[in-house]
């Protein structure tokens, strides 16, 4: 089964005009010049520089996503923003379900349900994004929160099209720390387990499913080489050009 790695930015709320455009140029010049089938490259900039980012990528392969959206088409939601005018300026993808997120805000599993099922009606492919904290893991309850959390938090409309799982060990997401390649994968496995119950078979061998937390140039060639590590969510070593795509060089076929 051949899923096509995908290496996604997530600059969370970092970014002025000035560096945030200089980034995403600089992206976008080394994606043309790697002009790599095997693998797809996203970022996700803040609200604020994604018209500037579009700008920025055009006419390389580079792909744009949000951080958030709201589950309404319009109406009376003050900071909110919806998956339709995502779709408009331009957005490809939309990350939801963020640790971030669930702490910060408190987003629930049936609230992340609700945002992807309307991102994915409006035409955006979404990560849904999932993973245990670092009590979760020692009291051994890895598997359990991950296939709860993908039983809550993936819509009835998704398939392996429109959606993306990233398993985003909470404890890993800025720390420096990772699990163990072997732990990785036996998440992963388990993850594409749960959403073959939760929707086929067929969907579940064609879903990417993306790991996250500390991804870096040092750690990526182990982790992308993994049979169910499909790319990599990262944070910290995409906002700068250098390590995010010395990451994807780790995993050319
Ligand atoms: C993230 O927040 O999605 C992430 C993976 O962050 P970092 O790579 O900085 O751990």
């Amino acid at each position: 089964m051949v899923r096509k790695t995908l290496i996604a930015g997530n600059w969370k709320m970092n970014g002025l005009l000035e560096d945030g455009v200089a980034l995403a140029k600089g992206v976008a010049l080394e994606v043309k010049k790697a002009a790599r089938k095997d693998c797809e490259f996203l970022i996700c900039p803040p609200f604020t520089l994604l018209m500037s980012a579009k700008k920025a990528i055009k006419g390389s392969k580079t792909m744009l996503g949000a951080q958030d959206c709201h589950f309404d088409a319009k109406g009376a939601h003050t900071g909110d923003v919806s998956p339709q005018m995502l779709k408009d300026i331009g957005c490809q993808y939309v990350i939801l379900g963020h640790s971030e997120r669930r702490t910060d805000h408190g987003e629930t599993n049936e609230l992340i349900a609700k945002k992807a099922k309307s991102a994915i009606e409006a035409g955006l492919k979404v990560i849904i994004c999932i993973g245990e904290t670092e009590k979760e893991r020692d009291e051994g309850k890895t598997i359990n929160v991950c296939t709860t959390q993908i039983m809550g938090s993936v819509p009835e409309n998704s398939t392996a099209q429109n959606t993306v799982i990233a398993y985003e060990p909470v404890w890993a997401i800025g720390t420096g720390k990772t699990p163990t390649a072997n732990e990785v994968e036996e998440v992963h496995a388990a993850i594409r387990k749960v959403v073959s119950k939760k929707l086929g078979r067929a969907n579940a061998n064609k879903m990417r499913i993306l790991y996250g937390g500390s991804m870096k140039p040092s750690n990526a060639k182990e982790l992308l080489a993994l049979p169910d590590v499909d790319g990599g969510l990262i944070g910290g070593a995409s906002l700068k050009v250098a390590d995010f795509i010395a990451i994807s060089e780790a995993c050319r076929q």
